[in-house]
């Protein structure tokens, strides 16, 4: 008798836990067939999708969310984010990473993580740090819902060659550097293999090299080939012992082309992409990452006069070049994912770059695609993120207007819900 009360109690308690929202959906947008429904109900359960459909039947006394006026898609992916740097004002200058302690730099980027989730970013890949690791604290404290945010893949530190586009430069080389600002800079195949090997034992969850050099690094030129094509090799071979993938950030022909022949998922920037790097890209099924929107945040800081000046004529030109060599890839039908350099704009505006995507050569279904079940793919999650089918996690945002006819809708997302629950709601 005891035992049968026992296991009814259970079975009440594990249906009461079970937490079961119905979510109306006037319009939905399914990216996997880039098309429209209407009159959906999505319903979720324990922060997973169980079932869409237009007649779903919805249990009595489950939560009811109504966004019958709204159009509902799957939660935005931002692939190339730099959430754990701190306040952004302090970034253009390089001495002031010594001003502030690592713990400092991560606790000033609970804002960034927040305002990302907010705008409607529920998952990002973040794709590097100068204070080594503190985007490994930043997605833990995440995970364990001390702080608000998105869903954080996270890179650990910039695998770089001394003095590189991922390293702390413009400094006296009297400065002795701490351990975490200088963590992934390697030289020769075996210390590239080196780091990623800490990298993986320390929990990250992708690598991040730089086989160029960049625009907002002091002493860099973004035209520069950096890391021999046999050190990128030992890379992309590392890394995938440990299961992990490989982006490379590029701006130079070469530099972009050693990265594609070494193996890497994407290509980050990929500035002045030719068209042999293009057909490269196609024939390897390497991702292209471009921000094509940030150009406008660094030409306005500069007139501002908050960008150092090297940067700004590292800029110049770049920003049309890389917009230019986006629309060849379009055109070219290369795999491209959104991902928009976080933290060069502020944390927040990430959706701007839609516009921009679409205003060089997308689609708008295409630019969606690329922040959803292409950023999905280039992270293999496929089958957890990317769109609304069951078994994936219950990431939507909702938007009042046609992100169909005007993508620009998706700057200002009314509702906002990771794994089931609700961050905003308007
Ligand atoms: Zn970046």
């Amino acid at each position: 008798m005891k035992n049968v009360f026992a296991a009814v109690l259970l079975l009440c308690c594990a249906q009461i836990s079970a937490q079961v929202i119905a979510v109306k959906a006037g319009k939905l947008v399914d990216p996997e067939s880039g098309g429209v429904t209407i009159n959906q109900v999505i319903l979720i359960r324990d922060g997973k999708v169980e079932a869409v459909g237009e007649k779903l039947p919805i249990p009595a006394s489950v939560h009811i969310i109504d966004l019958s006026s709204e159009t509902v898609l799957p939660g935005l992916i931002d692939c190339h984010t730099h959430l754990a740097d701190g306040a952004r004002e302090d970034n253009a200058d390089p001495a002031g990473i010594f001003r502030k302690t690592a713990a400092q730099y991560a606790l000033e980027s609970v804002p960034n993580a927040k305002a990302t989730l907010e705008s409607g970013f529920t998952t990002v890949r973040d794709v590097g740090t100068y204070r080594a690791l503190t985007d490994v604290a930043l997605r833990d404290a995440i995970n364990n819902g001390y702080i608000v945010g998105p869903r954080m893949f996270v890179a650990g530190a910039y695998v770089t060659i001394t003095g590189g586009a991922g390293a702390d430069t413009g400094l006296s080389p009297d400065i002795q550097l701490p351990w975490d600002m200088h963590y992934g800079e390697a030289n020769g195949p075996w210390e590239v293999r080196q780091v990623i090997r800490r990298l993986a034992h320390d929990g990250v969850d992708h690598i991040k090299i730089l086989s160029s050099g960049a625009v907002l690094t002091h002493g860099s030129n973004p035209n520069s080939q950096e890391f021999t094509l046999e050190e990128l090799q030992a890379a992309v071979d590392e890394a995938s012992h440990f299961g992990l993938r490989v982006e490379s950030h590029a701006h130079s022909p070469q530099g972009i082309k050693n990265a594609i022949l070494a193996g890497v998922a994407s290509v980050e920037h990929a500035t002045m992409i030719d068209d042999e790097g293009i057909a490269l890209a196609k024939q390897h099924g390497t991702y292209l990452d471009m921000d094509v929107y940030d150009e406008e945040c660094i030409q306005e800081e500069g007139r501002k006069g908050q960008m150092p000046k090297d940067f700004l004529e590292h800029d110049a030109q770049l920003g049309q070049i890389q917009r230019d060599n986006f629309r060849k890839a379009v055109n070219a039908g290369v795999k491209l994912s959104f991902g928009t350099d976080a933290g060069v704009c502020p944390y927040g505006e990430a959706a701007k770059q839609f516009a921009m995507m679409v205003k060089y050569g997308m689609t708008p279904i295409q630019a969606i695609q690329a922040a959803t079940i292409n950023a999905a793919d280039l992270l293999g999650k496929r089958e957890l993120l990317g769109s609304l089918k069951p078994g994936k996690y219950a990431d939507l945002v909702a938007v009042s207007g046609d992100p169909m006819a005007d993508v620009s809708v998706l700057e200002r997302v009314d509702l906002v819900m990771k794994q089931g629950k609700v961050y905003k709601q308007k």
